[in-house]
């Protein structure tokens, strides 16, 4: 799976589509959203899901989702669903308390996607949405195989589409980055848990 063209792939799937479904869009911070929510809007009926238990502390975890739902009352980004789940941050600790000396990108990210990803796959399968993706991609940081490996196997798992993606492809990076910028979103310095922030 390692080089596979998951923007490609994604572009196919939004080539086959004849009406525009309802997605269940898993957003990890406003500055992300605002570039894949670009994309993504004349193809599909969003609906934004913040579910982040791992950003901590508590007030910073407070301040992205503030920041998300600001952006949502925004020219452009009106209209867009948004559900937020719960800040169960004692679970993100108990699931990675061992692996504490992890850099970024190892196994304690792939349980961290996976955690964030599982319950955006069933909150979409509850919520009767035809497709679920992440914008977690969009960030140079994040390893697109393993979300899409992950994504994959939850779709078989919850009988939800998976859109492939990888955000970051053709600017979006940049983009988030000018986004951000022009509309004076708050951009954090660091992923989310206090293993990154404090190294
Ligand atoms: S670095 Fe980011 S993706 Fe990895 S475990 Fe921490 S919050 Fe999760």
């Amino acid at each position: 799976m390692n080089d596979v063209n998951f923007d490609k792939l994604m572009i196919d799937q939004v080539g086959s589509l004849n009406h525009k479904p309802r997605l269940l869009l898993h957003a990890c911070c406003a500055p992300c959203a605002t570039a894949v929510i670009e994309r993504l809007r004349p193809h599909f009926d969003i609906t934004v899901y913040f579910y982040n238990p791992n950003i901590q502390p508590e007030d910073e975890y407070l301040r992205r989702a503030s920041e998300l739902r600001r952006l949502l009352t925004m020219e452009g980004y009106e209209g867009i669903g948004y559900i937020e789940g719960e800040y169960d941050e004692d679970r993100y600790s108990s699931l990675t308390e061992q692996m504490s000396e992890d850099r970024e990108g190892g196994a304690r990210c792939v349980v961290c996607h996976d955690m964030r990803l599982e319950r955006t796959a069933q909150v979409a399968r509850d919520g009767g949405y035809e497709y679920f993706a992440t914008t977690l991609s969009i960030s140079p940081h994040k390893n697109p195989t393993l979300i899409n490996s992950i994504g994959e196997k939850l779709s078989q798992n919850y009988g939800v589409e998976w859109l492939y993606a990888d955000f970051k492809k053709r600017g979006g990076y940049q983009r988030s980055v000018q986004l951000s910028n022009e509309l004076g979103i708050y951009r954090q310095s660091y992923c989310g848990c206090l293993y990154t922030r404090d190294r």
